[in-house]
């Protein structure tokens, strides 16, 4: 789950990672307020999930209160790459001498928590990374030795830092933020820009901060941050049913169980020449429920032409898919084309149930790359 940055430099806040003071606002007038409360000038900024808002326009210096409810009116309703802001954050501005650059992430090729720090922040990090690697410091956490306040030492001195206030400050803010790596399950924490002001503060401006969902059972304060409007209907749907939902950029919506089985669904569909519109697991089951709801799901999302079933029947019975399949089609009037491969325990008998018994849009193919085929040409 990514939260906005007002809610990571709440998260930074509780771990004490120095941050600026600010208010959240949902109008132009409760800019101009919090801008007369915190004092000017204050900083208008966008929250969106998704990063570049100075570019696009979304991060505004204020002078005056009346300024700030200007500056805000022009970012609401804005659209940054697809999300359109509906919250904007006012903070206290700072004067800012340098922009450094800090994270925490997963590095899944060594299993391990990966610190990245450059002196070269505010810009795309990807930039440093490709065209002055040596400018990137980068280090890795044993998960069992913990994390070593020598690893911050190596850090900041890896990356050049020389002012010994800055160094003190900046190894103090690396030990904090791996503490809320951990303390919040996160799967990223990103400080760009890391700010040192001129009079020698430094403090975290921006926030990029993903938590864990599996994680998120311990953690029902993050959870409640969740903002159901910024999620695709679609997700909040399959969220409510308990449906696993993944939405991809094709024509074909896909129902299988198991997800090794949704997987090579994936693949069999791109070799048939043709490209997943989403995917749904209905897991073991197959059940009249499960369908209903994974159907519900998959054809709310208005890219579907055509349903690719896909079932192996391995504890799962296939005369059991086969009616639960026709139940939920009683259940719901669906009117485009179903493809279902049936396969595995019972495979016959689910046949021909559905071939006895089925609507005239639903077509029962042999093999996954037959029905993969027909799916394809179906979804054109
Ligand atoms: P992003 O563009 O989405 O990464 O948003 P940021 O929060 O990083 O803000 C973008 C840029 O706006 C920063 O890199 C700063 O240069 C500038 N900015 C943000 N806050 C302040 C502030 O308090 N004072 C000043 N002078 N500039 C700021
Ligand atoms: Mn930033």
């Amino acid at each position: 789950m990514d939260l906005y940055e007002f809610q990571g430099k709440e998260l930074f806040r509780q771990a004490g990672i120095p941050v600026s003071e600010g208010r959240l606002v949902l109008t132009p007038q409760e800019a101009r307020d919090a801008a007369a409360e915190l004092g000017c000038p204050v900083v208008v900024k966008a929250q969106v999930l998704t990063g570049g808002r100075g570019k696009a326009g979304g991060v505004k210096l204020a002078i005056s209160p009346a300024d700030a409810e200007e500056k805000a009116r022009g970012i609401f309703g804005l659209d940054i790459k697809g999300h359109v802001v509906h919250k904007i954050w006012v903070e206290q501005a700072s004067d800012i001498a340098k922009e450094y650059y800090l994270s925490l992430t997963f590095d899944r090729g060594t299993k391990r928590p990966l610190f990245m720090f450059t002196k070269e922040g505010g810009v795309d990090i990807e930039d440093v990374a490709a065209n002055t690697p040596e400018k990137l410091a980068k280090l890795h956490v044993d998960p069992l030795e913990g994390f070593q306040a020598y690893q911050a030492r190596r850090l900041v001195y890896g990356a050049g830092v020389e002012d010994p206030s800055e160094q003190k400050q900046i190894v103090s803010i690396i030990g904090k933020l791996y503490e809320a790596f951990i303390r919040f399950d996160a799967m990223l924490c990103e400080i760009n820009p890391l700010i040192v002001t001129p009079d020698g503060v430094v403090k975290a401006l921006d926030s990029k901060f993903t938590v864990d969902d599996n994680a998120l059972v311990k953690h029902p304060e993050i959870a409640a941050m969740r903002d159901l409007d910024a999620v695709p209907v679609q997700e909040r749907m399959a969220k409510e049913k308990g449906v696993t939902y993944v939405k991809l950029d094709g024509e074909v919506g896909i129902l299988g169980n198991g997800a090794g089985l949704v997987m090579s669904t994936l693949d069999v569909i791109a070799l048939a020449g043709g490209k997943p519109a989403n995917f749904c697991d209905l897991g073991g089951g197959g059940d009249a429920d499960g369908v209903v709801d994974a159907l519900e799901v998959i054809t709310s999302d208005p890219d579907v032409k055509v349903i690719f079933f896909n079932i192996f029947g391995g504890i799962t019975r296939c005369d059991v898919v086969a009616e639960g399949i026709l139940k939920a089609l009683d259940r719901i009037k669906l009117t485009m084309p179903i493809v279902v491969r049936l396969d595995g325990t019972n495979a016959e008998a689910g046949r021909k149930i559905l071939a006895d018994a089925a609507p005239a849009n639903l077509y029962v193919q042999p093999t996954m790359l037959d029905a993969a085929r027909k799916a394809v040409e179906l979804s054109r």
